[in-house]
């Protein structure tokens, strides 16, 4: 029975206090710390236990120290922002705190997101005897997981990897983004980039378009070929990997929105000189859009993310597909949110649960994919996002 310190009160951060607050046989105590402390009492009020809340600025690390110390929790999962990952990371040594994210990296004046700068922290981990786990949402997360669950049961070895990742809901809004508006919008006007037989290849951004025929009738939808950091990680740990790409779907509606954006500067994220005063065009773009939480009530459909993966058993040729599909609704019912936080904050859980059951155990820094997948997958089950498999190929 541990405590735990989740940083970051958005769509993400509130998935996560709910469902660490259903499991008190592993999350004895939790305190969610956040910018803003309201949303973190708003969150707080929802759920069926009493936790914490605190405000912290977590890009102060002698702030979110001295949280830590007062607090003294076995780990913190941060779902805050990219940009917060290495002062968390610093902030974790400093005070002796096991450390968990969902998403690698990225400095603010850049858009550009990679592992190097957070596995460089792999020796400073080990040697303070602490685990930090990398990418624990669905995607990197799951995905990662499903590579290897698949690599386990199913291959002797795994040559090709598509992560096909498809949002077959609506939020009946003009335009909005699942999650936070700013990291989105800058992961998807980013080129496109997939491993290929030892090298990278770069494509233009969302240049790349098949049409993907959904699972269970959920329809065709366009997914179009992005650079996801799983791969990176993906191609690093899983031997023999000779192509990894990675999609996503969007509407015409969104991408038609996006295109505009982009054409009249709105997604810059260089400061403009405005009246006397600087502002960063994508960042006065998200105070405009819809908060990402707010679309929970009004999304229905379902969203549905897997791999398809190709390799050799016993010397034959085999493809599997493997899946979760999880209904917006439901999700609603649930936690009071959407899939899209959902299905990320449901595995930021799990992978907490991994490491405080001691079923994943580490020092130094780890992806995903470096783990057993098994008591994962089992976990995933149990807590809401069930895995399916599907033999045979079902894109190209
Ligand atoms: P939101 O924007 O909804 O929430 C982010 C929260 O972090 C906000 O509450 C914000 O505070 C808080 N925050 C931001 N900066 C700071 C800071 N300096 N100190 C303390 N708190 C801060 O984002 P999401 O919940 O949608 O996403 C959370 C994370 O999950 C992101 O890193 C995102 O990339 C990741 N993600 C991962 C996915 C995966 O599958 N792996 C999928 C989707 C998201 P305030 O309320 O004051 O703004």
């Amino acid at each position: 029975m541990a405590k735990v310190l989740i940083i970051g009160a958005g769509g993400v951060g509130s998935v996560v206090a709910h469902k660490c607050a259903q499991v008190p046989e592993v999350f004895k105590e939790i305190c969610l710390a956040s910018r803003t402390l309201s949303r973190c009492e708003e969150i707080a009020r929802q759920l069926p236990r009493k936790i914490r809340t605190a405000q912290v600025d977590a890009d102060n690390i002698p702030q979110t120290v001295a949280l830590m110390r007062a607090f003294k929790p076995q780990l913190l999962i941060n779902v805050a922002l990219p940009y917060q990952d290495l002062n968390l990371m610093e902030a974790c040594l400093e005070a002796g705190v096991n450390y968990l994210d969902t998403a690698n990296y990225e400095p603010p004046d850049t858009a550009k997101f990679e592992y190097s700068w957070q596995w460089a922290y792999h020796d400073r981990f080990k040697d303070a005897g602490l685990m930090a786990l990398l990418g624990s949402g669905f995607d990197p997360g799951v995905t990662s997981v499903y590579c290897t669950y698949g690599l386990k049961h199913y291959f002797d070895s795994i040559d090709t990897i598509d992560i096909i990742d498809c949002n077959a809901g609506s939020h009946g809004q003009p335009f909005a983004t699942n999650f936070n508006p700013e990291i989105n919008i800058r992961e998807v006007t980013a080129r496109g980039r997939y491993y290929q037989d030892g090298k990278w290849v770069e494509t233009d951004p969302l240049s790349v378009r098949r049409r993907f025929n959904l699972p269970e009738n959920l329809g065709k939808l366009n997914v179009y070929l992005m650079y996801h950091e799983e791969l990176e990680s993906l191609v690093r740990h899983i031997p023999g990997i000779k192509r990894a790409r990675f999609w996503m779907s969007f509407s015409d509606n969104y991408l038609k929105h996006l295109e505009v954006l982009q054409n009249v500067g709105m997604t810059r994220i260089d400061p403009v000189p405005f009246q006397g005063q600087e502002i960063v065009p994508l960042k006065f773009l998200k105070a405009l859009l819809p908060d990402p939480a707010s679309l929970g009530p009004l999304t229905k459909g379902k969203t549905c993310i897997g791999c398809q993966l190709r390799g050799v058993k016993d010397g034959r040729r085999r493809t599997i597909y493997i899946y979760n599909i999880c209904d917006h609704e439901a999700c609603y019912r649930e936690v009071k949110s959407h899939a899209i936080s959902y299905t990320t904050g449901v595995p930021a859980m799990v992978g907490a649960k991994m490491m405080l059951t001691g079923k994943w155990r580490g020092e130094g820094v780890f992806n995903m994919e470096q783990f057993d997948p098994d008591p994962f997958i089992a976990a995933l089950d149990k807590h809401g996002l069930p895995t399916q498999v599907f033999e045979g190929e079902v894109f190209r």
